[in-house]
Formats: structure tokens, sequence, C-alpha cells
């Protein structure tokens, strides 16, 4: 066992705060990796404040973790000391099921190990911990490969907002041409819109906040549709091939459908109540998905996407003592696009 740094929510009011949590020494199969960055996901706080009712105290959240290999185990053939690695929202699932079977392990059947907030496999009666710490200790199959070409700190948020918009973009076969409305800028939103238009989409970003527009335009989106202009929603009626909804609180959808194209898609990505009629979905057929995160191999390919289109994240760098101000933030709907943890500041206390 290892001695780490790290901070974590202890309630679901109080400040996060320092916090020292063991790590496991790597076994035959384990990358340790030492933390250089972390990215602040909405999920982060939804964990933190116990939105979803599931949270076990104390909880250290972070799962957009990008670092350096510190050392292998025997039996890890593909990283070696140095490297740089990123991890993602899973550290392990069970292997053997179907959708693990068909890389999808992040709807194993047993459940996926998520990288903070799970029982931990390693360590019995303990649960996982995440990259708000100084290093973790992961299963080589959970560690992806990081280009060193890109901006290493930008990096960080293609863990989670990067594959959370790649892989529905993929799955609804999202090509050339294809009008693709984003909806919400935020950590995930301004990543749906760099990804698609890297596809050849033609983007609109829906917004609530119109001073975001000329920001979505230097992302990427071709035009800027606000949310709350009914005549503006009107003159767009129709005419999207796809549609990605990032909206992290309950709301009604009723005023984004009638948007879709006969028979096209909205994937939702919030985690959050949402309510509709069902007749403006029958009126042309319309499709409601969700879609959680995305697999490894899909992570390891939007990673290598990434690297290949230069596409990072755009981020605010903070320290993790100042992350409470950066929650505060972000449910102000005050940030761009993305926090991320310089973890130097953890590392020099
Ligand atoms: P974020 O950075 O806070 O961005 C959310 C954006 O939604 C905001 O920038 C804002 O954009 C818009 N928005 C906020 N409040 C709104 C409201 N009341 N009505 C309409 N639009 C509103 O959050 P994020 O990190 O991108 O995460 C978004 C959601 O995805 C969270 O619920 C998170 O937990 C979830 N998530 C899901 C997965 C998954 O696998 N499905 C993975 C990661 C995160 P505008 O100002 O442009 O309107
Ligand atoms: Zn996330």
């Amino acid at each position: 066992m290892s001695n780490t740094k790290a901070y974590a929510a202890f309630n679901n009011k109080d400040d996060l705060k320092p916090h020292d949590i063991n790590r496991r020494e790597p076994g035959a199969d384990d990358v340790q990796i030492d933390i250089l960055y972390c990215g602040v996901c909405h999920s982060d706080i939804h964990v933190a404040h116990d939105d979803w009712g599931m949270t076990v105290y104390p909880v250290v959240p972070g799962h957009e973790i990008i670092g350096r290999v510190k050392a292998v185990g025997a039996d890890v053939k593909n990283f070696k000391t140095g490297d740089l690695v990123g991890v993602g929202c899973m550290v392990d699932s069970c292997r053997q099921c179907d959708p693990c079977q068909a890389d999808l392990e992040q709807h194993c059947e047993q459940g996926m190990v998520m990288t903070y907030g799970s029982e931990d496999p390693h360590h019995e009666g303990e649960m996982t911990h995440g990259g708000y710490s100084t290093q973790i200790v992961v299963d080589q199959d959970f560690v992806l490969r990081v280009s060193e070409d890109l901006d290493t700190k930008a990096v960080a948020p293609l863990l989670c907002a990067g594959i959370t918009t790649y892989s529905p973009l993929r799955q609804w076969n999202v090509k050339a041409g294809d009008k693709v409305g984003v909806i919400g800028l935020g950590g995930l939103g301004h990543m749906g819109v760099k990804l698609a238009a890297a596809m050849g989409a033609e983007v609109v970003m829906i917004t609530t906040s119109p001073e975001k527009g000329a920001d979505a335009k230097r992302l990427g989106a071709s035009s800027v549709l606000v949310s709350k202009d009914e005549a503006a929603m009107e003159a767009h009626a129709g005419s999207f091939d796809f549609l990605l909804n990032t909206i992290p609180v309950a709301h009604n959808l009723d005023s984004y459908i009638p948007l879709l194209k006969m028979g096209k898609t909205m994937s939702l990505l919030g985690a959050s109540q949402i309510d509709c009629h069902s007749l403006g979905l029958a009126f042309g057929r319309k499709v409601i998905a969700a879609s959680l995160i995305g697999g490894i191999k899909e992570t390891q390919e939007m990673l290598d996407f990434c690297a290949e289109h230069n596409i990072v994240s755009d981020v605010e760098m903070i320290n993790m003592q100042d992350i409470n101000n950066a929650y505060k933030r972000v449910m102000d709907n005050d940030v761009k696009y993305r926090f991320v943890i310089d973890m130097q500041s953890l590392k020099a206390v």
C-alpha cells in the first residue's frame, strides 16, 4: 500500500478537503501512474453532491486523468516507465460477458468498475478513488496511450468529455454533410462541436447563452441557435440529422424534438430527469436515445482520431486547492470550457 495525497468530498454539502488514501502496490498486470492533470467533469459534481443518490463518502472524484507511467508489473506488455497515458471513467470490468466481449465494457453485465465510486475489486470493503490524487494504479487493459504531440494538459478532458461525445456520433453514423445540433456549450458540448466538425458535419450550436456564440463558431460550429428564441427554433424545424443533448439538469424535450428530421435521433448525455410528450416523437417517428461514455477500444480510437486531427479541449487550469470554487463556477455555467487540475499543486503541499 502506498499513502497517496488526494482531495475528497465527505458529504453532499461541505467543500472538498485534503484526504489521504491508500493505493495498492502495482501487481503483475498493473500500471502505476504519476498523475499530471485531471479534468473536472460535471459528473464529479453530481457525485460529490450525491445528485444520483448512490454516493459512498468519502469520495475522491476525477475520471479525466493524464499522467506518466511510474512503474509496471511483470506481465505488462504495452506500457513502460515514462510513457504518457490516460485513464477515463472505468478501471475494470468482468471481461467475460457479451458487452465486455463486444468492447462495450461500460455496459458490463456485472457492472463496470468505475474509476471512482465503485467497490474496489482489489481492496475488499473499499471504494475506488479517482484522479484528484497524485497517483493511481490501474490494470493495463484500462490504460490508454496518449500522443506526445498534443498539449498534454488539454488532452485530459478527452478521457470523458471526448469519448462521451465521440461514441454517439459514431453510433449514429454522423457523416460529412449531416446537420448536427449540439445542445449545451460546456465540457461535453465543446468537444461535441469539435468532433462533429472534424467528422465533416455542419454543426449548429444550440445554446441558452447567446454570449457563447463567437466561441461556438471558433470551435467549429457554422451557426448558433439560441434555444430561448422561439422564432429561430421554428426556422430550424425538421432540419437536423442528429442532436447531441448535454444539458445537465432536469428539463423538457418538447422544444428540441421538432428540430429533428423524420426518423432521426437525439442522443441524451446529461445525467438528469427528462420529460417529453410522446406525440412529438410519434409524428415523424423520431428517436430519443442515450449514451454512456464509450468502451476502451473506442476510447483509444477517439484519442488517435484527436491526435490525427489535432483536437484537444479548451481548458482553464486550476490548482487542486481551487476545486471548490471551480465547482461553483461550473454550476453557474461559467467555465470555458473545462477546468483541469494541475496535480503539481497537490504534490507541492
Ligand atoms: P457543463 O460543463 O456544466 O455543461 C453543460 C452545459 O449545458 C452548460 O454549459 C450550458 O450550456 C447547458 N446548460 C446548463 N444548464 C442548463 C439549463 N438549465 N438549461 C439548458 N441548458 C443548460 O457539464 P458537462 O461536464 O458537459 O456535463 C453535462 C452532463 O453530462 C452532466 O449531467 C454530466 O453528468 C453528464 N455526463 C454524462 C456522461 C455520459 O456518459 N452520458 C459522461 C460525462 C458527463 P449553454 O450555456 O450553451 O446553454
Ligand atoms: Zn465525466
